[in-house]
């Protein structure tokens, strides 16, 4: 089986986006690949951050990828800062990235925007550290969204300039993409993010889902109930397409074009249909809190199992370089 690798930020508790957008269809893949899945807290040490809270942010994160279904009997789960070999790896490929490239990332380029105050060379160097995080377990599959297809070209150019130079040692990675449309957040005007709190937590409970879809932005033109809408403007019906079954996408697509149903109607269904959807999850997250233990001895059989790996590449890589 080709191998799979991705990774997930600690960014706190993970929202309906991350969810439907990512570990939804790598649940899916389990047993299509040999899945590899991160905790990238060194990506997550670019913006600014709380050091008392990272650790819990780190758990968090483990735990409700498995409560969302990433069976550790399926896959292997680590920490990247788990495994010293992905900053090493990093820099070994700075010397084959030329600066221009990196200054061209969209990403780098919103986010210097969103942390004017702090603009650092972590967060200018962030696809390095990705393509060694994806290389180093010599991952072919990389699943993404949408805005993320330009990093993993970037690793495949990292890949492509080390074995030129070094010879054939990386295999070029590709992207998966799944065709689900982009998740806004409930503002509608940007990618749901837990920084622009703009989301759906899994751990929301049934009243607050209820309450945060009541205000979440529809299609704008459709300013009364009376007004046809169009449902492919708007990011309920996207979340729709992912949560609800086939009649009811049928009866709000048809509804919505003939006023004939209420953006409130709309959204109980889908509330109702996204509250049933976490339930299990968030059941399955309440057992693993309560035994913290299961997850840290999860991540720590991925450390090992991901460091045979990882040592065993940068075996190759020294010595391909001259280094040993
Ligand atoms: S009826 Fe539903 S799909 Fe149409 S605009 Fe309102 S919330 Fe969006």
């Amino acid at each position: 089986m080709k191998r799979l690798f991705s990774g997930i930020q600690p960014s706190g508790d993970l929202h309906i986006g991350n969810y439907l957008g990512a570990i939804r269809n790598w649940v899916r893949m389990l047993d299509d690949y040999q899945c590899i899945f991160c905790v990238v807290d060194y990506h997550a040490i670019t913006v600014d951050y709380q050091v008392e809270a990272m650790r819990q942010r780190i758990f968090n994160a483990a735990a409700e990828c498995m409560a969302c279904g990433l069976d550790p009997g399926r896959c292997v789960i680590f920490v990247q800062s788990h495994i010293p070999e992905h900053t090493e790896l990093a820099w070994i490929f700075n010397t084959v990235t030329p600066m221009g490239d990196l200054g061209r990332m969209t990403q780098f380029k919103e986010k210097s925007e969103q942390h004017k105050h702090n603009v650092n060379v972590g967060l200018f160097d962030y696809p390095v550290l990705q393509a060694a995080d994806i290389l180093l377990h010599k991952a072919e599959a990389v699943p993404v969204g949408e805005d993320q297809i330009q990093h993993i070209e970037f690793s495949r150019r990292v890949a492509h300039a080390f074995n030129s130079r070094y010879g054939e040692t990386f295999p070029e990675p590709y992207h998966i993409t799944p065709k689900i449309g982009r998740i806004m957040g409930l503002d509608g005007k940007t990618k749901m993010s837990k920084s622009l709190n703009n989301y759906i937590s899994l751990s929301d409970s049934a009243e607050t889902i209820r309450s945060k879809l009541a205000t979440a932005v529809t299609d704008v033109n459709r300013k009364r109930r009376s007004d046809p809408g169009n449902p492919e403007v708007c990011n309920i019906y996207t979340l729709h397409r992912l949560l609800s079954s086939d009649s009811e996408i049928e009866y709000v697509n048809t509804g919505c074009r003939t006023a004939g149903i209420g953006c409130l109607d709309c959204k109980a269904i889908l509330a109702k249909n996204m509250i049933a959807e976490l339930e299990p999850i968030q059941q399955k997250a309440r057992e693993l809190k309560e035994h913290p233990q299961r997850v840290w001895e999860v991540l720590e059989a991925g450390k090992q199992t991901c460091s045979l790996i990882a040592v065993e590449t940068m075996r190759e890589v020294r010595t391909k370089m001259g280094l040993r």
